[in-house]
């Protein structure tokens, strides 16, 4: 497990560079030394998104009922869990599906990480979901800072 402000740190303030998504994802995929899917797909109900480690990928699912932004959200949130190192990789372990063996019967009850609506009632579901919110702070502050009108002078 990590801490979230040393997480915060090593992916916003050593850079200098401005955050974006995209980045982000990059980050994620080089700490985890594997390729990271986001894909919408239908879930129990009440259920927002669920991230799982498999053995080729690690699989981030939005429920398709969420806006844009709550999307962002629960991605952000899937992609904390393994930024602060709360999934293992997986990586060279037999038991655990490829991607393609996982899409044939996704059994979502089994999966660690699942998220229902709001319910950050343990210490690891704070923690995800306060880095989600540091970052996605750090992602729209460009957006927050500058006026919509005047936002073109600025690219
Ligand atoms: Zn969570």
């Amino acid at each position: 497990m990590c801490d979230v402000q040393d997480v915060l740190n090593r992916h916003i303030s050593d850079t200098g560079e401005e955050l974006t998504f995209n980045r982000l994802r990059g980050d994620v995929e080089c700490c985890r030394n594997k390729p990271m899917l986001i894909e919408i797909d239908t879930m129990p109900v009440g259920m927002s998104g669920y991230v799982v480690s498999l053995r080729d990928v690690d699989l981030i699912c939005i429920n398709p009922d969420l806006d844009e932004i709550l999307r962002q959200i629960v991605t952000l949130h899937e992609m904390s869990h393994l930024l602060l190192d709360h999934v293992m990789d997986h990586i060279d372990d037999g038991s655990v599906p490829t991607y393609d063996e996982f899409k044939r019967n996704r059994d979502v009850q089994s999966i660690m990480c699942r998220e229902y609506n709001d319910a950050y009632d343990t210490a690891t579901e704070q923690n995800a979901e306060s880095l989600a919110r540091a970052l996605l702070r750090s992602i729209l502050r460009r957006r927050d800072t500058t006026p919509s009108f005047a936002r073109d002078l600025y690219e």
